[in-house]
């Protein structure tokens, strides 16, 4: 069984996103997600019944050169638990690839599986937390559990990030700690979660100045409710676009 020291060991090592997404895929260090994300793979959705599952740790996905990183909270259990490609086969990620594509960061206006020939432009996508959890819901330790692959994530693109869009509170607060971690400078008091939030952290060595933006996520609750609209969505990339020039 994987440990903590293991996760940080196994991220550390890699030196490209390719090896650090093979080594993720091999990680079972929190028992009850490695439990959920297989249970769920072998009992699956009647509606998929014919399909294959991943149900494994969930890589992060898109343009190795990226301007801009978009931080989920997990993989869905029927999304992309099954489909193996981050926010790739559920709701949100329907609305989240068809604005990502309206803002022109996305070759299609879905994504629907790993071979569906859909390109992510100048973005990069991550999940905080790799493994799909029972109710969306990961404990704060297997967050903290997760977060070396995220630093990792982060590390490897570092020469080109100057945005992170940040997918709901849970996201934000996985997010700072890592960020802390890779060296930004965070203000104090820590800036609060809020869709529109805008923080711009100070450059260093080998890092380009960073924004992260706080966005709602494009669960359905929030999407269903109107809590976060298409236009909400469409301003937050247009901005990103913006403040990397
Ligand atoms: S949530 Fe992260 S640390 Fe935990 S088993 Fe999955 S990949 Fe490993």
């Amino acid at each position: 069984m994987w440990n903590q020291a293991d996760v940080e060991r196994a991220a550390a090592a890699a030196s490209t996103l390719d090896e650090l997404g093979d080594a993720s895929s091999q990680c079972r260090a929190c028992p009850r997600l490695v439990s959920w994300r297989e249970e769920v793979a072998r009992v699956k959705r009647r509606s998929f019944a014919d399909e294959p599952y991943w149900g494994r740790p969930v890589a992060g996905w898109g343009d190795e050169a990226a301007s801009i990183a978009i931080v989920g909270l997990a993989p869905a259990a029927h999304g992309g638990n099954r489909t193996g490609r981050v926010f790739t086969g559920d709701r949100s990620g329907d609305w989240l690839f068809a604005a990502l594509h309206r803002a022109g960061l996305a070759a299609l206006p879905t994504s629907l599986n790993v071979g569906d020939g859909q390109r992510l432009i100048g973005v990069r996508m991550v999940a905080a937390v790799r493994c799909a959890p029972p109710a969306n819901k990961p404990t704060t330790t297997e967050r903290d559990t997760c977060r070396p692959w995220l630093v990792r994530e982060l590390e490897l693109l570092a020469p080109t990030l100057r945005v992170v869009v940040v997918l709901g509170g849970f996201g934000w607060q996985a997010l700072l700690p890592v960020l802390a971690a890779a060296g930004y400078a965070l203000p104090r008091p820590l800036p609060r979660f809020g869709h529109g939030v805008r923080v711009d952290l100070a450059g260093g060595e080998g890092r380009a100045a960073l924004s992260v933006l706080g966005c709602y996520h494009p669960s359905q609750q929030n999407t269903f409710t109107g809590k976060l609209t298409e236009a909400m969505l469409d301003d937050i990339f247009a901005l990103a676009k913006g403040l990397c020039g």
